[in-house]
């Protein structure tokens, strides 16, 4: 199966997955009706792996161009990972993010640094609510 055979394979899947969502950016929280599904890890680590729930977020345009999305930094990873924690906790999966990334390496990002940062962006949207 090629990448495209692997893409025509899943697409059913994956707009189901991006329906049943709340039309808004996971990341910024902003309703809109022109949402991208970004994929967590790239087509190109994963080329006929990629395509699972756990690894998709939805995000308008302008998130989806952010640096904090683009760059494929550690950093960014835990980020995006809480954002999924957060945002889709039903298909939230750890585990089978990491493994599909690398069958190996399973230790590469943790449950208490994803839980740690979901907290933190929790807390600094909730002090912008209430302005405290
Ligand atoms: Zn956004």
């Amino acid at each position: 199966m090629n990448a495209r055979q692997y893409y025509n394979s899943i697409k059913k899947d994956r707009d189901a997955w991006a329906k049943s969502m709340r039309q808004g950016c996971m990341l910024c929280g902003k309703p809109n009706k022109r949402l991208d599904i970004h994929e967590i890890l790239r087509k190109s680590q994963a080329p006929k792996a990629w395509a699972f729930p756990a690894n998709y977020l939805l995000l308008d345009r302008g998130c989806h161009e952010s640096s904090e999305i683009a760059a494929t930094t550690r950093e960014n990873l835990i980020t995006q990972l809480a954002v999924k924690l957060i945002r889709d906790p039903e298909n939230y999966d750890l585990q089978k993010w990491l493994t599909t990334r690398h069958s190996k390496a399973t230790q590469y990002l943790s449950e208490t640094e994803i839980h740690s940062r979901a907290l933190l962006l929790t807390a600094q949207k909730f002090q912008t609510q209430f302005r405290l």
